[in-house]
């Protein structure tokens, strides 16, 4: 998410800008080393002195245990946001010090420190870290409250291994919180890791925000939502009981529960366009609109993110095993490590009874649509081009697309195997053969081997050829009726504003107005910000659905529309007017065969 930074409308996507570095450091550095290190102890100051500058006090404390300069680095980006983000940008008042006396620091790249420890045994630095980017793989701080990551602050010495065991202590107002996913180490908010990436794999709430825990299926399950009171009465009370019926059946797909506790942990913004999350070992960081409790989507990416805690954070390509911190980590696979997450989301939420088979139906047929929508590009090609946000709109379609291609496959097993095997037995081989076993991350050879093998033998080379290394239209008509689904395409006429837009932090903003469109002539211009049409808000993340059913029969009626131009406020007339599109349907067919509605209910049920 964001990013993998999980994004829900293709306006989303649009409003993604990311400054991209130039990547990692030089191919001369590689051979770079730091003096050895050990005792390594983080210590993060936030209280309500650092909150007012929206600053982390850090400081890093270490023995030095040979010779030459230490080379402290911080990372460029974290797991699962598919992007550089170089947090050393954020880093400001960097100083070294050994019992008080000051030591030499430079530079030796944009994100590495090489302090001179001259013989000096123990070592502190210490630096400020500017937490103001509202990014789930970032840190953020308001005058209460800070949440961050733990690839933005903790240093690691340059080309030494990951395995050094680190404590982390957080000094904070004795009436705030801190939540974390780390082990407690004994000592007041202290907490221990044995490696670097659990250690970084854990983000941090600190201040004033509700936490509730719960035991659900011999686990403690946390929730730590910001701001305090935004997640309360009916919201939360169903938010728990998705928790109770969701994390079993996550369980019972790979035969495990490999996490002692989970923290989900929430900060709503009315900034927000929509919902992003990032998933970790055992929590997950989202940031939402308040308005997304409402939908579905809430559970969705809930569901999403804790799958992620079996498939990419424990299960996962071995492109991507271990994490390199450095430099980008591309790989061919993000459409099973984020598409088929995504399909177990639908499935997981469907098998334990969150939504039904018609909501099934429908979270299927927004990725349909959201893929016809999209140029054709091989998913293989999608995973690998997300570090660049492809301006063509290609660049998160893995998730949908993805998604369709776990649908599909699933489908193709159980109708080969009379339904008595599924993709569930394909990732829990994987993730026995992998994860417990010895943990290099999954080649493409082991995953073709484990869908044929679980097909009976099958080969899914013309698959792989034409639909995951290939860009040909995937075969959903002919498919999904292996499954009692089917697949009818409509013309339908709609209401259309003929803009396009894209969230940003100032609201939802003009990028483009299309010439002779109704938009046009009612007079908005790009750059201008959408408040209300009609009386329907463009922040509601269901703004174009109920947009689309309130004026289907309107054409020629004028609708008001709010905008806001610069510091003005214009209020506009505008026509309404229906423009044609064609619609994908999904539908339960009525002809389904016994055994497409057996593959069906073992689909939707988690049976063979
Ligand atoms: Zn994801």
């Amino acid at each position: 998410m964001p990013s993998p930074v999980r994004s829900f409308s293709a306006a989303t996507i649009a409003a993604l800008v990311v400054w991209i570095a130039p990547t990692g450091p030089l191919s001369a550095q590689a051979a770079v080393q730091s003096a050895p290190i050990s005792a390594v102890r983080y210590e993060v100051t936030f209280d309500p002195t650092t909150a007012a500058t929206r600053t982390l006090r850090v400081g890093m404390t270490f023995d030095v245990t040979g010779a030459g300069p230490v080379l402290l680095s911080l990372p460029a980006w974290t797991p699962g946001a598919y992007e550089i983000s170089n947090f050393a940008r954020w880093v400001s008042n960097f100083a070294a010090t050994s019992g008080g006396r000051a030591l030499g620091w430079d530079k030796l790249d944009y994100d590495t420190w090489r302090v001179r420890a001259d013989g000096a045994k123990n070592v502190t630095v210490t630096f400020d870290y500017l937490a103001d980017s509202l990014d789930n793989a970032i840190a953020w701080a308001r005058g209460n409250f800070v949440f961050f990551n733990g690839t933005n602050i903790f240093l690691y010495p340059e080309g030494r291994s990951t395995d050094f065991a680190a404590t982390v202590t957080v000094k904070t107002d004795p009436s705030w919180l801190v939540t974390t996913g780390m082990k407690p180490a004994g000592a007041a908010r202290t907490y221990t890791a044995t490696n670097y990436h659990d250690l970084v794999d854990m983000p941090f709430f600190v201040g004033q925000y509700d936490l509730d825990s719960a035991q659900i299926a011999n686990k403690t399950v946390r929730m730590a939502s910001w701001p305090k009171g935004s997640l309360k009465g009916e919201a939360r009370t169903t938010f728990w009981d998705h928790q109770k019926k969701i994390l079993p059946a996550m369980g019972a797909v790979f035969n495990d529960i490999p996490f002692d506790t989970y923290t989900t942990f929430i900060v709503f913004d009315s900034t927000s366009g929509g919902g992003s999350a990032l998933e970790h070992q055992n929590s997950h960081l989202g940031i939402y609109t308040p308005l997304l409790t409402e939908s579905v989507l809430f559970p969705s990416i809930t569901a999403h993110e804790m799958i992620h805690a079996w498939n990419v954070k424990r299960l996962r390509p071995a492109d991507m095993v271990p994490y390199r911190y450095s430099q980008p980590q591309p790989t061919t696979w993000l459409w099973v490590s984020e598409g088929i997450t995504d399909y177990y989301s639908d499935v997981v939420l469907a098998r334990s009874g969150v939504i039904d088979t018609t909501g099934f139906i429908v979270l299927t047929q927004g990725k349909i649509e959201e893929v016809a929508a999209t140029p054709p590009v091989a998913l293989e090609d999608a995973s690998l081009s997300t570090w660049i946000h492809p301006a063509d709109g290609t660049g998160y379609i893995y998730y949908q697309k993805g998604s369709l291609a776990g649908l599909l496959l699933d489908i193709m097993i159980r109708d080969a195997s009379d339904n008595k095997r599924g993709l569930d037995d394909v990732f829990r081989e994987l993730y026995q053969a992998d994860y417990k076993q010895k943990w290099t991350g999954f080649t493409g050879e082991q995953w073709w081997a484990a869908v044929s093998r679980a097909a009976g033998g099958k080969s899914f080379d013309e698959f792989n050829a034409k639909y995951v290394d290939g860009r040909e239209p995937m075969p959903l008509a002919s498919v999904l009726p292996l499954a009692g689904f089917r697949l009818t395409v409509d013309s339908i006429r709609e209401p259309r504003l003929g803009v396009s837009s894209a969230p940003d932090s100032s609201g939802v903003r003009v990028v483009e107005v299309q010439p002779g469109s109704p938009a046009e002539a009612a007079g908005l211009r790009p750059g201008d910000y959408l408040v209300q049409v009609g009386d329907i808000s463009v922040r509601d993340p269901s703004f174009g659905e109920q947009f689309r059913s309130r004026y289907a029969k309107a054409e020629g009626t004028n609708v008001p529309v709010k905008v806001r131009r610069g510091d003005q406020s214009i209020d506009m007339q505008m026509a309404v007017r229906l423009a044609l599109r064609t619609e994908q349907r999904l539908t339960l067919d009525p002809k389904a065969s016994a055994k497409a509605i057996r593959v069906r209910k073992g689909i939707l049920g988690g049976g063979t």
